[in-house]
């Protein structure tokens, strides 16, 4: 096992990454005027230690911090109270987020860390998603999206499209920055998920102007105005489409099939003991309004050799499909359920507390909340992916919970000097207090 283990990457190394963090929080222009007395990027880092130290509340941040060690493991002079973080943070643009996000990615590309990550030829999978993180009757701000009901009610709610690269093969993904669905200015319409799919898509290549992308997403985005923008900005894609919501497309591959225009291929994975039929059909429209727009087709049976349940799924494809391609295809088009179970459950239900509402705010606090939870994940999913000395903690500890509980509890009782620190102390036990670093001041 450790001879598959990656390298050790310095600078992709937790400390290495709180550190970028810290710089690129410095770079933000505080909106304040003078020189208050809690600079604007000790209260974001100190957010994001509390995300990353998986605090189950605000208030259980601020009860529990442990100056010292927000100090020296994450650099930060002075820790707002809970009150104070949430003034400070409310008014900070969410857009001013970014180049945090993009420096933590350039890192990776650097670092050759996302090699691994490499699907087809060169290409990343890039799995999209709408996912809802807030909802209330009564809390609301700006940014909240309305649905108003007839008996006058009102559900303020807040989404956003989570965006990750993603591997059939590997449990980490790599998130980059979501787009918030949010109240547009100046509008009472809401915003949807198809919007902010064209935000993301046009930010991404400004972002990104030469990575090799498919995108992969579920049956909702597979309609002609989505496709045309992932043509136009040089996105490859897999995407699911359903016979209920897709009926004519189903019926021209019905059609191509009394033409002996389809190809089946059957393949039999003798270690999986899985079985797959496929079926695959190139050039066939996607619906009756838009007939000049072509896609590949392709479907695929999965069963197990004895059992009798199978299972079913079909996408469109911008890719070249054969018997030679569309077991691969199969695969990526199936992957795109880890932004869905890797990324928004494990936010919602390993530790992080997605749904929890840590200060909802009257500007952007929720939004902003929500972008450094993302960036904490990203921190900790590059750890996953890059890291021996934290998968050999998270292998000890057995699961993601009690790793962060672990962490905690030694957070808050030991004076550290790192997150090194604090990983090794897990991993190799606490039996005495950590060394002490004399200062030489000779
Ligand atoms: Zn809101």
């Amino acid at each position: 096992m450790a001879m598959n283990a990656p390298k050790l990457r310095k600078h992709l190394s937790a400390d290495a990454l709180l550190s970028r963090l810290r710089s690129g929080f410095a770079d933000i222009v505080d909106y304040r005027p003078g020189k208050p007395d809690i600079s604007l990027h000790d209260a974001l880092m100190s957010a994001f230690a509390m995300f990353s130290l998986k605090s189950p509340s605000l208030l259980a941040f601020d009860k529990d911090r442990t100056e010292g060690n927000l100090h020296q493991v994450y650099g930060i002079e002075r820790v707002p109270c809970d009150t104070a973080m949430r003034e400070i943070l409310d008014p900070v643009e969410p857009e001013s987020l970014r180049p945090l996000f993009k420096g933590v990615f350039g890192a990776l590309q650097r670092g050759k860390a996302l090699e691994d990550m490499v699907f087809v030829e060169g290409h990343y999978l890039l799995a999209l998603d709408g996912t809802g993180y807030f909802s209330s009757q009564q809390i609301h701000c700006e940014s909240c999206l309305e649905t108003h009901y007839r008996n006058g009610t009102v559900t303020y709610r807040h989404q956003m499209l989570g965006a990750a690269l993603v591997h059939p093969d590997k449990r980490e993904v790599i998130p980059l920055m979501p787009e918030p669905m949010v109240k547009q200015d100046g509008t009472e319409k809401n915003d949807c998920e198809r919007k902010a799919a064209k935000r993301f898509i046009s930010q991404l290549r400004q972002d990104h102007p030469h990575l090799k992308v498919i995108v992969t997403e579920d049956s909702l985005s597979s309609n002609a105005p989505h496709i045309d923008v992932l043509h136009a900005h040089n996105l490859h894609y897999i995407l699911g489409v359903k016979e209920g919501d897709h009926a004519y497309l189903f019926e021209q591959v019905a059609a191509a099939e009394r033409t002996g225009r389809v190809t089946y291929y059957d393949r039999h994975d003798e270690t999986t003991g899985l079985r797959h039929r496929f079926r695959f059909v190139r050039d066939v429209p996607l619906n009756e309004s838009n007939s000049d727009l072509l896609v590949n087709f392709l479907e695929c049976w999965e069963w197990e050799s004895h059992s009798d349940k199978v299972q079913h799924f079909s996408w469109v494809t911008d890719l070249c499909v054969t018997k030679g391609t569309v077991y691969q295809l199969m695969r990526g088009g199936r992957a795109r359920w880890r932004i869905e179970n890797e990324t928004f459950n494990t936010l919602k239900n390993q530790g992080y507390q997605f749904e929890h509402n840590f200060g909802h705010g009257s500007q952007h606090l929720s939004v902003v909340f929500a972008l450094l939870m993302m960036l904490a994940f990203l921190v900790d999913q590059v750890q996953q992916l890059c890291c021996p000395l934290f998968q050999a903690v998270w292998a000890k500890m057995g699961s993601k919970r009690r790793l962060w509980e672990k962490m905690r509890a030694v957070f808050y009782e030991y004076a550290l000097v790192s997150m090194r620190q604090l990983f090794e102390a897990l991993l190799y036990g606490l039996k005495k207090p950590p060394p002490s670093f004399a200062v030489d001041s000779s």
